[in-house]
């Protein structure tokens, strides 16, 4: 029903508040939790939007944007650099691996997206392969909501074919999951398969893939993390068929799966790393796109530049808020704390669950969570959109705040991901608020 009686001034994404839709006012912030305009206090479990990993009115954080505001709040990226930004590029540099040797700075995780396509595809036309165009990503994965970024997401694909056309070019490829394995087990002949797949993908398109790009772990699509397997044949299948390999990082990199990158699990290194959401703890607009040095020289030896501006690009005062990110990420037992309080949530949300018709399983790798829910009726169905919702509004009315997750006919539930500086009894208190809402045993 369309209401006109209170004018409501501004957009919120996918959401409209004159048709209902409803839109809790924040007020402030601290540790792990917000405070709404009118008093209630929520567990914030999904960090802002997976962004702010160190919680609310983080001291170093908030000092070093401080000094910077004080210092220079802006600096002109084409003609000026300033210490602190290239300060923070060569942090990142120093822990990524020694073939990635440039960071492009961005504002969101979406251009970070749009610029590693812009660089998988000038990087072949450089090196005289314009026919090398055709980017590979997989069919659940998300990748961001700007037109070469929606255009390679593979879920809601009605959603931004009614923005079409989109940008051509890319390629769906299925994603590793089959009907016999639950989404991120998949192994034996199931995962032979998925191999055998994706081997015939390279003998057919090899010649004209520019690119591969994926999540290492599907964020929005549902926490499905790719099996190591299947990264170790598609590092290889990519250097065979000179195709460069993007990580998109947006998600599970800066320490959210207990490790600083996601890719570090397997150990498969890619030519292109995205980065944004916990870069600076989500304080400020920022994003990068580390790549290799062969897209470097590739772009030096033919006296070409990076034709990718946007004002805010390295925005200085964003930068000192990544570098204090970093410094707290490297403190000792930082990113074990995410790992064990990933392991005590999962296995303490398991046990809890038990017993729930609904439930499936909780899936993820440190503090990127996502529990699975399926249909009451049908145990092998998704649990519908208003199902879900309905569940994360109890939650949030009990103090808990979560995101679900439908991918129709592969999985649905919600998503945690909750600040890095949670402590033990705050991951049991939001265990005893999901044990409440959805019961168990
Ligand atoms: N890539 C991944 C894997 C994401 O999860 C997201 C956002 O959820 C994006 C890209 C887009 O990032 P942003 O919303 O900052 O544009």
């Amino acid at each position: 029903m369309l209401t006109t009686t209170r004018q409501y001034p501004m957009v919120h994404p996918l959401k409209d508040v004159r048709l209902g839709d409803e839109v809790t006012s924040l007020a402030a912030g601290e540790g792990i939790y917000v405070q709404d305009t009118n008093g209630k206090m929520y567990i914030d479990g999904i960090s802002g939007l997976w962004n702010v990993s160190l919680g609310y009115r983080h001291p170093g954080i908030r000092q070093a944007i401080i000094e910077q505001l004080d210092a220079l709040p802006y600096v002109n990226p084409v003609d000026y650099s300033n210490p602190v930004t290239l300060q923070f590029a060569e942090k990142l540099l120093q822990l990524t691996p020694d073939n990635l040797t440039k960071v492009a700075f961005t504002c969101t995780g979406s251009e970070s997206v749009e610029l590693a396509i812009k660089l998988m595809r000038k990087y072949h036309q450089l090196r005289h392969q314009p026919h090398k165009n055709v980017i590979t990503v997989l069919d659940k994965s998300y990748h961001g909501s700007y037109y070469g970024s929606m255009s390679a997401s593979g879920i809601d694909q009605e959603i931004s074919e009614s923005y079409g056309p989109k940008v051509p070019g890319f390629l769906f490829h299925p994603v590793p999951v089959c009907r016999h394995c639950t989404p991120g087990t998949i192994a034996g002949d199931c995962l032979s398969r998925q191999l055998g797949q994706l081997e015939a993908l390279f003998a057919r398109e090899g010649h004209v893939m520019a690119g591969f790009m994926l999540e290492p772990i599907i964020g929005s699509g549902g926490i499905i993390p790719i099996p190591e397997a299947y990264l170790y044949r598609l590092k290889e299948l990519c250097l065979e068929h000179d195709v460069l390999l993007a990580f998109d990082e947006v998600a599970t990199g800066m320490g959210r799966t207990g490790k600083m990158f996601a890719f570090e699990h397997s150990g498969v290194t890619p030519d292109i790393l995205c980065l944004s959401k916990g870069i600076n703890s989500g304080y400020l607009p920022l994003g990068a796109t580390l790549f290799s040095e062969a897209i470097q020289q590739a772009f030096a030896l033919a006296g070409s530049h990076i034709e990718h501006l946007s004002t805010q690009n390295g925005n200085p005062i964003a930068c000192a808020a990544g570098i204090a990110t970093l410094e707290a990420l490297e403190q000792p037992g930082m990113l074990e704390a995410v790992s064990a309080r990933g392991q005590l949530l999962r296995s303490a949300l398991d046990q809890a669950l038990q017993g729930n018709p609904l439930y499936l399983e909780v899936r993820g790798k440190g503090l990127m969570i996502g529990v699975a829910l399926r249909s009451r009726h049908r145990a092998e169905e998704c649990l519908p959109p208003e199902e879900l919702a309905d569940i994360a509004g109890k939650l949030k009315r009990r103090g808990l705040i979560v995101y679900p997750f439908h991918t129709p006919g592969l999985t649905s539930g919600f998503h945690l991901f909750p600040p890095f500086i949670i402590k033990e009894e705050e991951v049991l208190e939001i265990v005893s608020i999901v044990r409440k809402v959805l019961g168990g045993r």
